[in-house]
């Protein structure tokens, strides 16, 4: 059977990366749907707000002063959900229940000085420099003892519960290795060993045979909706060598991720004429000083719009307790992804 005879019926996708399904429903797209067509985002024009805690010489929240920045910014959560300084030999267990103490680091990274540049709207060259800040605190953090697992990632818009509008990311570092970079820990491992190669290395191979999915790619990355996509305008960005993690990347490997967030977050703004909102991170090797050879540098995008600025898609009913569910098939997300223009619509005449 071949994927286009698959693609009219309902079916099932493996996720290589999970080793978990999602249900493609694709003729429930021949539904009725009144398309809406919405008013572009209008730009705020702020380059600095008083009142935001991450904007350059104002006070955050927990007291402190944030230096007067001019570039990327980088400072230790003064919220923290993990901290560094708690003992590790708590554990607990009763019966069935069973906890351990956590310790860990967290930190918020400020892409820009400019309150209103996203990631779409900032130079390659100034995306360059938060490359390089993520590899910095990837290798510091990694080199502490008791730090194992250090998740980079970004929460942007409101509607994806983000606290400020200022663009920002953040770093969790852990003494434990989470439950998603574990389950990726083990199938990559496994495939590593029983055919000595890269499993995301012969995924790439296989899907630029066709490029289907692909969605835009340079001399070092490509970003591609993946076969097993569960959220509509789902990406995943696989570095063509197979690299381990941020601290192996040379200056033309720096320079061609700018460029591929650069372009995807262009694309993604394009595509409803918004502020497109994602979580998104990087999955990369952990620093726990183990054998981490089947570990292959990624990045995914999990972002939660359908088919409109407003209207999102939601996890909800079968999707929390059967198996996540989508509609129209990753090959089309990739071709609508593939033809909007790179050129973003605030800068467009
Ligand atoms: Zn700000
Ligand atoms: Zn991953």
């Amino acid at each position: 059977m071949k994927l286009s005879d698959i693609n009219s019926e309902p079916h099932r996708r493996y996720n290589i990366l999970t080793n978990e399904w999602v249900l493609v429903s694709p003729h429930r797209t021949k539904r009725p749907w009144q398309g809406k067509v919405e008013a572009a985002f209008v730009d705020s024009g702020i380059s600095y707000d008083p009142n935001c805690y991450l904007c350059p010489g104002n006070t955050r929240a927990g007291g402190h002063q944030n230096e007067t920045y001019e570039h990327t910014y980088v400072f230790t959560n003064d919220f923290a959900s993990l901290k560094p300084d708690v003992e590790v030999d708590g554990v607990f267990e009763e019966g069935l229940l069973k906890s351990a103490v956590e310790k860990g680091l967290c930190r918020v990274i400020c892409f820009s000085p400019n309150h209103k540049l996203t990631l779409p709207l900032m130079d390659a060259q100034d995306i360059e420099r938060v490359v390089r800040v993520w590899q910095r605190e990837y290798l510091e953090m990694g080199a502490l003892d008791y730090i194992n697992y250090v998740q980079i990632f970004e929460n942007k818009g409101d509607t994806m519960g983000c606290s400020n509008p200022h663009p920002h990311g953040q770093i969790w570092a852990s003494r434990f290795i989470p439950d998603e970079p574990a389950k990726e820990h083990q199938t990559q491992t496994a495939y590593f060993e029983k055919h000595g190669r890269s499993l995301l290395a012969d995924y790439l191979r296989q899907e630029l045979e066709t490029k289907e999915r692909v969605v835009v790619e340079n001399e070092h990355f490509v970003a591609l909706v993946p076969f097993w996509a569960v959220w509509p305008y789902e990406l995943i960005v696989i570095s063509r060598a197979h690299l381990q993690h941020l601290g192996q990347f040379d200056e033309s490997q720096i320079a061609a991720y700018a460029d591929i967030l650069k372009r995807l977050t262009i694309r993604y703004d394009n595509l409803f004429t918004t502020s497109f909102p994602y979580s998104a991170g990087i999955h990369q090797a952990p620093t726990d000083g183990k054998d981490n050879s089947g570990w292959h540098f990624h990045m995914h995008f999990y972002p939660p719009l359908l088919r409109s600025a407003s209207v999102k898609k939601f996890m909800v009913g079968y999707e929390m307790l059967g198996n996540p569910q989508r509609d129209f098939t990753a090959e089309y997300s990739a071709g609508v992804l593939r033809d909007l223009s790179e050129v973003h619509y605030l800068h467009a005449s």
